[in-house]
């Protein structure tokens, strides 16, 4: 079962790998991310409302994670 994902383009050492998310309810997020899997870069991009968002810092001040937050009331 070889699954091919596109070479991470910062490291090139990594495999960018898309991630899903569903909300609480079951009810898919609209937003899709590509992050990679090498620890030691930590390259992600997201597609959020048709915008692409390259290399956001994990949750932090992101308006984007207290959006989550507040949609699917968790936190
Ligand atoms: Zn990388």
């Amino acid at each position: 079962m070889a699954m091919n994902f596109p070479k991470c383009q910062k490291c090139d050492v990594g495999d960018l790998v898309p991630l899903s998310d569903f909300g609480s309810q079951g009810a898919s997020i609209y937003f899709k991310a590509w992050a990679c899997t090498n620890p030691n870069c930590g390259f992600n991009l997201k597609i959020r409302n048709g915008d692409l968002y390259i290399d956001e810092p994990p949750c932090g001040a992101l308006s984007f994670c207290k959006t989550l937050r507040d949609t699917t009331g968790a936190g």
